[in-house]
């Protein structure tokens, strides 16, 4: 049984107030854990490498033992780094990558097949049955999303239709289903705990974010028994104490998010039209809409954002396929840059773009375009271009991809965006966040800390156990990084708005 909220205050527990947060950020391509104090300040950090498989084309799978083996090595290279051990630690917050699906035996703890990755593609024939059932409707009136391969619905379909033997053992209960929160959370306690969060659950496909319950709609038109589904708690509360063989003061395990919901709890994204873009390999984009699950018309999904505090926040999510990854291909296929942190001065040691647009549509367009098909163009050039024209028309990229997806958030949203808080590796580019700031004609703030997505899941764990009062000391607490307010000139952005639509427009197979 899980605890009341108001079991899991420090204050009561008569120990007094310890240190420490540790989170615990289970990512794609790597696993982390960190040390906070009260200050929000990072105090040590450990993290590892993943090892990912590509067994066919388009098929991506991961080890859940190495995941869960891994995570344990840094959450104990961390504390032996800082001298921070688990009686010093308040608490541990998990974020995680999303969507990723393991499925394991009820007995044997061992997983039936590995992890499905996020990225894998294999289900693309059972998202197109569903569409052709005339699903679509009812799991985006239900669910908040498209129809797509990258949830976990299809992938645990799969799981089930191929591994022998699964159906029946699903059926007779012997099997377990889980996110990698999940995942790790049930192998964390010992077996204790079998549980996701309201954000994870979001990302399944399976979940109805209105009803805030696993759907038996959905449940039986892709064949998957509800016994196989954990069970569903708020962000931040009680995940049960770690296992003494793994932590000897058995820290309790208190904050679980998906990692984008984290970064955005990070960000304290807290009011309705908050807003923040992660600009890594791909961005990705989170609009708070309230109590609202906005029903897009833009090609945007509706997520649940934060759920905290017993109220639940809904977001507006886009995502951009290729970012930073336009930088890496500069660097690694073109050769014209050797390092991604000197476009900023390369993009900023000419006047303009000179008429030049690179629209990165190396896997087709995504929000708002939706169009697969369309193929990457360089359009505007002209003898005088040269490497600095390309850079800039590169990093110019990202900024516009992210306002065509947030202006079709403030449509959607009925909202005007006041501000943006950024992240990731390429927001350390100046050019292109003054270029953003620009474009958009509102203050762009970064984030002080690299890592906003483990610092979300140690404020939501930190929140569940009192050692953070409530969101107004995260508020004042929270650190913030460098402020690029809008210095464009309204008729030029317009003028660069029009040249990028059309280049874009050049790109497009399918004419709207
Ligand atoms: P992820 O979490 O998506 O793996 P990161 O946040 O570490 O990624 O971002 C990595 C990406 O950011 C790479 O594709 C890299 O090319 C790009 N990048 C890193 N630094 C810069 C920079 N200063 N300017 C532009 N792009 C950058």
């Amino acid at each position: 049984m899980p605890l009341n909220f108001s079991d899991l205050r420090l204050a009561d527990s008569g120990f007094g107030r310890p240190d420490y947060i540790m989170a615990i950020d289970s990512g794609t391509t790597s696993v982390r854990a960190i040390i906070v104090d009260e200050y929000d300040c990072i105090v040590a950090q450990a993290s590892k490498p993943v090892t990912t498989f590509y067994p066919q084309p388009g098929w991506v799978e991961q080890d859940p033992m190495e995941i869960l083996a891994s995570q344990i090595s840094v959450m104990t290279e961390v504390q032996f780094k800082s001298g921070i051990h688990s009686d010093s630690i308040a608490a541990i917050g998990i974020s995680n990558q999303r969507e990723t699906c393991v499925v394991w035996d009820r007995d044997s703890g061992q997983p039936i097949y590995n992890a499905i990755g996020w990225q894998c593609r294999r289900t693309a024939p059972i998202v197109d049955r569903l569409i052709a059932q005339g699903a679509s409707e009812t799991i985006r009136s239900k669910t908040g999303l498209t129809p797509d391969p990258y949830f976990s619905a299809t992938k645990i379909k799969w799981i089930l239709d191929n591994v022998s033997g699964a159906h029946e053992a699903a059926e007779a209960g012997e099997l377990m289903f889980g996110t990698i929160d999940t995942w790790l959370v049930y192998n964390l306690t010992g077996g204790a705990v079998y549980a996701t969060d309201y954000t994870n659950a979001s990302r399944t496909m399976l979940f109805n974010i209105h009803t805030l319950d696993w759907d038996d709609e959905l449940l039986s038109l892709l064949g998957i028994p509800r016994s196989m589904l954990p069970e569903v708690r708020w962000s931040s509360g009680d995940f049960g104490r770690v296992s003494g063989e793994i932590m000897t003061h058995r820290p309790r395990i208190a904050g679980v998010a998906g990692d984008q919901q984290a970064s955005f709890f990070g960000h304290c994204c807290f009011e309705r039209g908050d807003t923040k873009n992660t600009y890594g390999t791909g961005c990705f984009m989170l609009m708070n809409t309230g109590d609202e699950a906005v029903d897009s018309k833009g090609g945007l999904i509706s997520t649940i954002g934060i759920a905290e505090g017993g109220s639940i926040s809904y977001a507006l999510e886009g995502s951009i396929f290729h970012a930073g990854s336009t930088i890496q291909w500069l660097r690694d296929k073109l050769g014209i840059i050797s390092d991604a942190a000197e476009t900023s001065q390369i993009a900023s040691s000419v006047p303009d773009n000179a008429g030049c647009y690179l629209v990165p549509a190396f896997s087709g367009l995504g929000a708002p375009w939706w169009d697969p098909g369309a193929r990457g163009m360089i359009t505007g050039l002209t003898a005088a271009s040269d490497r600095a024209t390309l850079v800039r028309a590169a990093c110019e990229s990202m900024a516009y991809q992210s306002y065509d997806v947030l202006r079709a958030m403030e449509a959607d949203a009925g909202m005007r965006l006041s501000g943006l808080s950024v992240d990731g590796a390429a927001s350390r580019n100046e050019f292109i966040m003054q270029f953003q700031a620009d474009l958009l004609g509102i203050p762009i703030t970064q984030a002080e800390a690299v890592e906003t997505t483990a610092l979300g899941a140690a404020y939501l764990a930190g929140l569940a156990v009192g050692y953070w009062e409530d969101r107004e000391e995260l508020v004042q607490n929270h650190g913030r990084g460098r402020r690029f307010d809008p210095a464009g000139d309204a008729g030029e952005m317009a003028h660069l708005l029009s040249g990028w639509h059309d280049a874009v427009a050049r790109t497009r197979t399918v004419i709207q």
